[in-house]
Formats: C-alpha cells, sequence, structure tokens
C-alpha cells in the first residue's frame, strides 16, 4: 500500500513538471529523497546497484541532468568542490564541514526557520519575486568527547 503510494507521489511530481515517468526517474528520485543522502552520480550508480537497479552511469547523468533542469533535484558543491546532488523533499539547510566535506542536513524548523515567511521578508527587502532558497553552513562540528 505504502509502495504504490510513493510510486504515485514520484509519478505525480514528474507529471506535475511535464516529465514522463521512467523507472531511472522514479529511482534517482526515491533514492535522493532521503535525509543526509547527498551523492556524487557515482555514487548515485553504485547505490542503485547496490538495492539491484543497474542504470548505466550515462543515463544517470542524463537524467540527473533533466530532474535538476525541472527543478526536482538540487546540485551543488561540497566543501572539497564535489558536484553532489539532493533530492531530499524536506525544506532544509546544509551544515558542511570544512575539514571533511561531510554535509549534514537540518530540517528549517529545526532551525526556527519558516521558509514562507523568511522568503516574504526578503522580497519585500529586496523587491524581487522570489521563488526558492538554499542555505548552506560551514564550519567544524562539535568535538566528540
Ligand atoms: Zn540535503
Amino acid at each position: 500500500m505504502a509502495r504504490t503510494k510513493e510510486k504515485e507521489s514520484y509519478r505525480s511530481r514528474l507529471r506535475g513538471v511535464g516529465l514522463r515517468h521512467t523507472m531511472p526517474r522514479e529511482r534517482i528520485l526515491a533514492y535522493l529523497d532521503r535525509k543526509n543522502v547527498h551523492p556524487t552520480a557515482e555514487e548515485l550508480y553504485q547505490g542503485l546497484k547496490r538495492r539491484g537497479f543497474s542504470i548505466g552511469l550515462s543515463t544517470i547523468y542524463l537524467n540527473l541532468h533533466v530532474l535538476r533542469e525541472h527543478g526536482l533535484i538540487y546540485e551543488f558543491k561540497d566543501p572539497k568542490g564535489e558536484t553532489r546532488f539532493d533530492g531530499w523533499t524536506e525544506p532544509h539547510a546544509h551544515l558542511a564541514d570544512l575539514e571533511t566535506g561531510k554535509v549534514v542536513d537540518v530540517p528549517l524548523k529545526d532551525l526556527g526557520l519558516d521558509r514562507e515567511a523568511f522568503l516574504q521578508e526578503m522580497a519585500a527587502k529586496t523587491g524581487w519575486d522570489l521563488k526558492d532558497f538554499r542555505l548552506e553552513l560551514r564550519g567544524t562540528p562539535p568535538a566528540k568527547e
């Protein structure tokens, strides 16, 4: 039941931006739609393979490009300069570790930041018609005891 619903949601997300539903697109969206998952294209390829879904690396690149162009996933560079992909739908900020390059997700609500209110406030300040924003905080995590 949950599985069917999940499938339907990726299908409708794809359709919502005018994209055809394909299995590679659904698998990529499902893989990326998780907390703290920001693979490179190569890691995504390996990860899908481990889940029993082999798609060629060039198909992965092609679909990552299409999904990014349509705003379904986010592409960014980690502190080490690696290109990574993010498809977690919960509005969140990134905590980027300057020493290891590791990127951790923090939901905006855990930071006390209301996405809509912040966008409206910035729109009022700048006069821009703002649709979205990304927040990346860079530094080092607290030392482990
Ligand atoms: Zn993220």
